[in-house]
């Protein structure tokens, strides 16, 4: 039934293909709208240190704040801006507003110490970008030593010498390297061994099977995110465990020896304002003041 509507070309009358290129052309709209009229905004979802529940850092997360729809996910965008090429002019543009969000929030808690991790595509990776970020950190007045870059398996997948010299570069100004979903690539060990990994995030789907109803399921998982910590521990990262829902996963967590943690559990991510209020109601994290 080539010629359902009579019409010529009629896959272009699938009704599945019309929805889909109908919501591709909203989220290009949404993009460059968004741009213009500032719409865009970082999130952060707090980091905390599994056995204490200390804030350690921040992971900035990307968010359309739109006038009429409210707030709007990243990936479909972000999947959309990969194939137009919108890519780094919207990560360049949402990661000025992290920095700035950084500084602000350190102004406001006086703490001049918490991290801030910021997601990166592969596509942001064009060679101008470590000294497009040290501007930016000097303007923010920002230790290099608080950046975090988090790219995931599939940056490194190709073993591009360009990607490698960026890596090179960002090391040199200070910043640190997570491996992000780690786990869920093509060879994730390997890259431990190839690149200068300081932060392995085990992927949120390893810490939801940890509380698995079907035991099988259940043990495997526990034993995979031990065996991933203590292998990620003997490289000397630090493990970050993602998405986690519950005190149940989070003792699970802190019995295998992991580090840190961020999920729903703890905190969702916010905007700059609710996160200034968060961290100041939290005692453990207000400046501290010498006793005597
Ligand atoms: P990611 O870097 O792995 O970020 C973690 C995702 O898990 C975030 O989704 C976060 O909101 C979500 N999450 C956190 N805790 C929990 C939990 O307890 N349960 C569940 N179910 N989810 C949790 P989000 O914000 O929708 O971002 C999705 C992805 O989009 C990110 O995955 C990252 O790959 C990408 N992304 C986000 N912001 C940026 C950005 O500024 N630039 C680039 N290039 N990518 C970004
Ligand atoms: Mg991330
Ligand atoms: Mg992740
Ligand atoms: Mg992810």
């Amino acid at each position: 039934s080539k010629k359902r509507d009579g019409k010529n070309g009629a896959q272009l009358y699938d009704p599945q293909i019309q929805d889909h290129t109908r919501r591709r052309a909203e989220i290009e709209r949404d993009i460059e709208e968004g741009l213009k009229e500032d719409w865009f905004d970082a999130f952060f979802q707090p980091i905390v240190e599994v056995e204490s529940g200390r804030t350690v850092g921040y992971e900035a997360l990307m968010r359309l704040v739109h006038p009429q729809r409210g707030i709007v996910p990243p990936a479909e965008m972000i999947c959309v801006a990969e194939e137009t090429g919108a890519i780094s002019r919207l990560g360049g543009h949402v990661l000025e507003k992290a920095l700035s969000n950084l500084a602000r929030l350190s102004a406001a808690t006086g703490n001049h110490d918490a991290y801030l991790a910021v997601n990166f595509s592969p596509l942001q990776f064009d060679a101008s970008l470590p000294v497009r970020l040290a501007a930016l950190t000097a303007h923010f007045d920002i230790a290099p030593r608080r950046i975090v870059i988090e790219i995931t398996e599939a940056t490194l997948l190709h073993d591009n010498p360009q990607i490698r010299t960026i890596l090179d570069e960002f090391s040199r100004y200070g910043y640190r390297l997570a491996l992000d979903d780690f786990g869920t690539g093509y060879s994730s060990l390997s890259y431990l061994n190839r690149f200068p990994v300081d932060i392995v995030k085990i992927d949120q789907s390893f810490i939801r099977s940890l509380t698995e109803d079907e035991p099988e399921l259940r043990h495997k998982s526990r034993m995979l995110v031990e065996g991933i910590t203590a292998i990620s521990h003997k490289m000397e990262c630090t493990v970050v465990a993602e998405g986690i829902e519950t005190d149940e996963q989070r003792r699970i967590l802190e019995e295998f020896g992991v580090d840190y943690g961020q999920g729903y559990h703890f905190a969702r991510p916010q905007p700059l304002p609710k996160l200034i209020e968060l961290a100041l109601s939290a005692p453990a994290n207000l400046p501290k003041v010498s006793a005597g």
